[in-house]
């Protein structure tokens, strides 16, 4: 019932004690085991529940595990193992600076790119290499009509607060930027959708994004 008990691996063990980290909260409990189990899961969770942390964890542990850390830094197309989609740009940059704290030192790079700010200096951060790319659809969208992102090599996908992001209206973005995931170039998607809410149009992503499932409400 600790975090000491669950192997992540002993970096991202290490950053969750300096985190000061100890109990799993009840979802990070039943979504980090189903997720390192490989099983695509649909949890309903709100603000506050320690969701970042439960689709983080296993991400991070999962790509240390695999060895596939990027290591050629300065293409212009980079190619990401893991994505967080989220509705705002003040969402994707908490969820940046938390992923960043559990990466450290693990050699996982994490990037975001968000829209309503320049898109120079993201386009820099990317160039330096990017393991798991935090984003809005439409920042993303742009990136990959530019083919600055591929997402050939998603391994990985989180889509957070996806209520939220559907009321915005980025159900076109969604789909098309879950289409480009659809054949990884190594081994199949694994998919984590949170939701606040489970009306019939996130039940209706779910049954399209996800594969046997496992459905949590906490
Ligand atoms: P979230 O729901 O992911 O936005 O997390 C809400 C807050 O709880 C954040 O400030 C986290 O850093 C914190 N938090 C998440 N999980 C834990 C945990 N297991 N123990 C202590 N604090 C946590």
């Amino acid at each position: 019932n600790t975090f000491a008990e669950i192997d992540l691996g002993k970096e991202l063990n290490a950053n969750i004690r300096r985190c000061k980290y100890v109990k799993p909260t009840p979802v990070q409990r039943h979504a980090i085991p189903i997720s390192l189990a490989g099983r695509d899961l649909m949890a309903c969770a709100q603000t506050g529940s320690g969701k970042t942390a439960a689709f983080c964890f296993p991400i991070i542990s999962g790509i240390m595990r695999s060895q596939q850390i990027q290591k050629p830094r300065g293409y212009r197309t980079v190619y990401p193992l893991a994505l967080i989609l989220s509705p705002t740009r003040e969402l994707s940059m908490q969820i940046n600076e938390e992923a960043k704290k559990f990466a450290y030192q693990t050699g996982v790079r994490v990037v975001v790119a968000y829209g309503g700010a320049p898109i120079s200096q993201q386009l820099r951060e990317l160039e330096r290499g990017v393991d798991i790319l935090v984003a809005t659809p439409g920042r993303l969208v742009d990136l990959l009509e530019r083919a600055r992102v591929s997402l050939q090599m998603i391994k990985y996908l989180a889509l957070d607060e996806a209520d939220r992001m559907l009321d915005m209206g980025f159900e076109p973005q969604i789909r098309k930027i879950v289409e480009q995931t659809d054949m990884p170039a190594r081994g199949v998607r694994q998919t984590m959708l949170f939701s606040a809410t489970f009306p019939k149009e996130i039940q209706r992503l779910a049954s399209d994004f996800l594969s046997n499932y496992i459905f949590l409400a906490v």
